[in-house]
């Protein structure tokens, strides 16, 4: 539920920042601004929590995800994450590593459904490696598996083997393929589930409950099944044909990676991980980036889209989500774009012209 107050004069969210590491708090910086723009703009007053996740708080707490992380996001809206991780900790056992405080994260509050739009935009295809015409037209919907799967099942080491179990119930297959029924009924009404279903039996189970659920629940949506392997290729050679691609975990977590390029950059791609009572997670896709942290290089629009989806699916904030998303791509038609994109602005640059066109629609529209 919503823990949103409104008044007359404004709508009050309570959001729990997540720096993290890296470009993470780089990128967070660009939200926090943006954010806080909202209230001028839009009368829409986002309250920031911030609180440590990640290395961050190993250093501070010996804890990736300490337990007033955890309260904060529990009496938030909406959880806005960074990135997490870096060398400096590669070393640590499991549990002390920044990316298991991501896993907790996702388990704690029951993240289930992982969210990645990839669309492409006619301005930044030629920062992609594929040829503008596979290019044109691609608007997919990437939903994945977040809590089961191989990333969550037990694992053990001995000093010459190890295992890792990949174990999924019916009913998590069940939720996450209603989701993506849903999804796909406000899109193009098709849905592709990408498995490994001559090898695994995990994916036998997977092509088993998807086939039933669409059957009885959306009968109007229609099902393509590729296997993995033949999914990484599609993707690369007709990328618009695809609607809504639904994953188990770590397929999607190796899909995504690799349609980000579709778009030119991982710093490009938004991500939002919801649970069934509408909390989410919103950060991009991206890690903590630590080959070009501290340099003022990182791409805030993954973060910014981000922003964005968090306004859409917890907050309920379409039109101020439209709005910035139309700021967005109007610098990008403008070439106000970071060095990854081959372009000369930095993180900071980038988020003052995003608030400048923010604000100037705010007053237009006003
Ligand atoms: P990465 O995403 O951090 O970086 C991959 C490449 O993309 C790098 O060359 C980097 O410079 C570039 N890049 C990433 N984000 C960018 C941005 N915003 N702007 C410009 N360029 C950007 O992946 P990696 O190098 O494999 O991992 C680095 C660390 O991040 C690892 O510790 C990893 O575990 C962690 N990680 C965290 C998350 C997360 O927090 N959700 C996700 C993936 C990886």
């Amino acid at each position: 539920m919503n823990k949103s107050t409104t008044s007359r004069s404004a709508k009050t969210f309570r959001v729990a920042g997540l720096p993290g590491d890296g470009v993470g708090p780089e990128v967070y910086q660009s939200a926090r601004q943006v954010l806080a723009l909202m209230d001028a703009c839009f009368n829409l007053s986002i309250e920031l929590d911030e609180q440590l996740i990640g290395g961050a708080a190993v250093d501070a707490t010996g804890n990736p995800l300490p337990q007033a992380t955890i309260d904060a996001c529990k009496s938030a809206d909406a959880a806005l994450l960074g990135a997490v991780g870096g060398p400096k900790w590669d070393t640590n056992p499991a549990e002390q590593r920044p990316e298991f405080g991501l896993l907790k994260i996702r388990s704690t509050f029951n993240l289930f459904c992982n969210l990645r739009p990839i669309v492409t935009h006619p301005t930044l295809h030629a920062f992609s490696p594929l040829r503008p015409e596979r290019l044109a037209g691609v608007d997919l919907m990437m939903v994945r598996e977040l809590t089961g799967g191989i990333y969550f099942g037990k694992k053990w080491r001995e000093a010459d083997q190890a295992e890792d179990v990949c174990r999924y119930t019916r009913s998590e297959i069940e939720r996450i393929t209603r989701a993506a029924g849903d999804l796909a009924r406000q899109r193009k009404g098709r849905i592709t589930m990408v498995d490994k279903a001559n090898v695994l039996e995990t994916s036998r189970l997977w092509r088993e409950v998807v086939s039933q659920v669409l059957e009885d629940e959306f009968p109007d949506v229609s099902l393509e099944n590729l296997l993995v392997d033949s999914a990484a290729m599609h993707l690369l050679t007709r990328p618009a044909d695809f609607d809504v691609m639904l994953t188990e975990n770590m397929f999607g977590d190796i899909l995504s990676d690799e349609a980000s390029m579709l778009c030119g950059s991982m710093g490009l791609l938004p991500s939002a991980s919801l649970n069934e009572s509408r909390f989410g997670l919103y950060e991009p896709i991206h890690g903590s980036a630590p080959d070009i942290a501290g340099q003022g290089k990182a791409n805030p629009y993954a973060m910014l889209l981000s922003v964005a989806m968090m306004l859409r699916h917890s907050l309920d904030c379409t039109n101020e989500a439209e709005a910035l998303e139309h700021s967005i791509y109007r610098c990008w038609d403008e070439g106000i774009l970071t060095p990854d994109l081959g372009g000369a602005c930095s993180t900071t640059q980038i988020t003052d012209a995003v608030c400048e066109r923010l604000s100037s629609s705010a007053n237009t529209a006003g």
